[in-house]
Formats: C-alpha cells, structure tokens, sequence
C-alpha cells in the first residue's frame, strides 16, 4: 500500500493563516506591522524566483515587505552598509539576505553583520550557537524547522525515534540534528547523520523511523534504503532536464517517489513539501521577531 502523503503546501497555508491572525492581534495591541527585508545581489533566477515568492507571502500574511535588489558588481562594504542601515530601521524586524552572493563578498561577514535578533534566516553565529546550545530564543534556520513542524503536524512526533539526516549542510542537515535533539516539542529523537563519507550508507538509511534526505542528488534514495513504514522527509530540489515540457525542466527531489512511496509509512513530495514549509517558517520566524521586539520597546 502506498504511504501517507504530507502535504507540505497544505500545512504550510494553515501556518500562514495563523501567522496573519497574530500579526494581526499584534498590530491592534501594540501598533506594531511586523517588518521583513529581503537583500538579493545579483540576478540569478533561481534566487529571484525564491526572493519574490517570499515577498509576496509576507505581504499575503500582512507582513511590510521590503526588497532590496542590488547590481552583481555590489562590492562588500557596499552591502554591508545596507545591512547597517537595516540593523537599524525600526521598521524592520527581519532581515533575509539571500544566498548564494555573488563572487567575490565572503558569505559569512555579511552573514554576521546582520543584527542576530533580525535574523530569520537563523544563520548568524550567535543563533547558530543558541541552537546547538538548545536555547529557545534561537531562530531556527527555515527549513529545518518547517521540517519538524510538518512532522507534528502531520503526526509523526519524532519523540522517541530514530531520525537518520542524509547531509550535513549548515542550512540543513546539522541544524535538523539539533532540533531534532532537542527537548522541546518535535525534539527527542535519536539523531545519526550520514554524508558523502559514510560507509554502507544504504545500511543507515534503513535503520530509519524518520530518514530526512538533503543531498542534492536527483532521486538519490531508493526503496532498498528505506525500512518499510518508515517517515520519509524529501528536502531535495534538483532540475532534471525535461524536453518535453515547457520549461524543458522538472522538479525532482532526492527520493525516487514512486518506488520509495510504495515501502514508507508517509512521505513528502516535490514540489510542494518541505519548500512552503521553508516560507512559512520564515514568515512566523520574522513575527515572533517582531513581537520580540515589541516586548522590549513596551
Ligand atoms: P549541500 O550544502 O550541497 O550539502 C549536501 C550534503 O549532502 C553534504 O553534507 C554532502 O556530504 C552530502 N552528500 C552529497 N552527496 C552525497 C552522497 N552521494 N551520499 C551521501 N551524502 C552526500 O546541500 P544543501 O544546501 O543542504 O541542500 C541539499 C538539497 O536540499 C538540495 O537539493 C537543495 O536544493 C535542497 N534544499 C531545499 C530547500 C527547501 O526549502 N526545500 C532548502 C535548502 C536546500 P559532504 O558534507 O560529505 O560533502
């Protein structure tokens, strides 16, 4: 029998909803509109797509948006200015600067030039630390914490179980382990993390209650390597060549879904799983900013 399918897009709207609802609570209480600047350089489409996608959600859940779109020659001091000056505009809770930069600006000076209380993205050392840490103030990076959020909502507390992280990405794989770590809510599971060095790593895979795949590599993870009934968490998006369709692309994950659907319990798919998630995490991330920051001027 095919596995539970978690839809991503569905739980993802219903955490927008919810997110709207408190921004607007929160606005009626304090006069606070919560406040996110998103810093693109450069033109890469992907990036272009991801950075309008996020603008328009924060808008729909009525959240000021604010899109800064800088020229590939921005030098480095350049864009740390703009990082400075929205460090300290009050109107700006949240400040996303999208990745990758362009050749030439080192990702982690302007990484940890963004004041770590604006940082949604959850990438500054300091919230990078608290995670590890295991304290609560921290931003979690995005999608792993639209990953734990899915599996709650969905019914798969990870409490208990084995979760077995294929990557050790800083934007994924290591702060999963960390949540899933934790002793909060969607936290105390059993974490191994498995990379490009594991021996036998079809072996670790099946020793999986939850497998959570973030490799980048089209349709990676077969039906051999999955336990039967286990959660399978696909956060992969790869571009697999298409001719036959407009694009002359598709989306695929790192799971072969047809195949590996058949032996999991439940499963993600691509597109829509893991990625709306991701936006719907950033928007809470930037109101719970934002009441953060409301607190503190209150
Ligand atoms: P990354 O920085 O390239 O890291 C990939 C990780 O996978 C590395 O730890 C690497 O191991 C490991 N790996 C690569 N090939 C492997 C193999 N054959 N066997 C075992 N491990 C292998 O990637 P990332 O940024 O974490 O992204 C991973 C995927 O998730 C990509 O497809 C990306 O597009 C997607 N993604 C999606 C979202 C979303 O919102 N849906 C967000 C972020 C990323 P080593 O460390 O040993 O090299």
């Amino acid at each position: 029998m095919a596995g539970q399918l978690i839809s991503g897009k569905e739980i993802a709207q219903g955490i927008r909803e919810e997110v709207r609802e408190r921004v607007t609570d929160l606005r009626g209480s304090t006069g606070v509109v919560p406040g996110l600047a998103t810093v693109l350089v450069g033109e890469d489409p992907a990036s272009q797509t991801y950075v309008g996608m996020k603008n328009r959600a924060a808008e729909e859940a009525g959240i000021l948006s604010r899109q800064i779109t800088l020229p590939v020659e921005t030098s480095e001091d350049e864009l740390l200015g703009w990082i400075d000056g929205l460090n300290s505009d009050p109107e700006i809770h949240g400040i996303l600067v999208q990745l990758p930069l362009p050749d030439g600006i080192r990702e982690e000076r302007v990484l940890e030039a963004v004041d770590p209380r604006k940082d949604v993205d959850g990438f500054h050392p300091v919230n990078v630390g608290r995670l590890a840490a295991g304290v609560k103030e921290a931003f979690p990076p995005c999608t792993p914490k639209g990953v734990m959020e899915m599996l709650l909502r969905s019914g798969h507390d990870p409490a208990g179980k084995h979760a077995v992280i294929l990557g050790r990405s800083n934007i994924v794989g290591r702060p999963m382990a960390s949540l899933l770590l934790g002793r909060g809510p969607g936290g105390n599971a059993t974490v191994t993390v498995a990379h490009s060095r594991t021996q036998d790593l079809p072996a670790v895979a099946r020793l999986a209650d939850i497998l959570i795949v973030a490799i980048g590599r089209p349709e990676f993870v077969t039906r051999d390597m999955v336990r039967p009934g286990a959660v399978v968490i696909d956060v992969g998006v790869n571009r697999v060549e298409a001719p036959d369709t407009e694009k002359g692309y598709r989306l695929v994950g790192d799971v072969a879904f047809d195949e590996v659907r058949e032996v999991a319990g439940a499963i993600t798919p691509v597109p829509g799983g893991v990625g709306p998630m991701t936006i719907a995490t950033l928007l809470s991330n930037t109101l719970k900013s934002a009441e953060a920051w409301a607190e503190r001027d209150g």
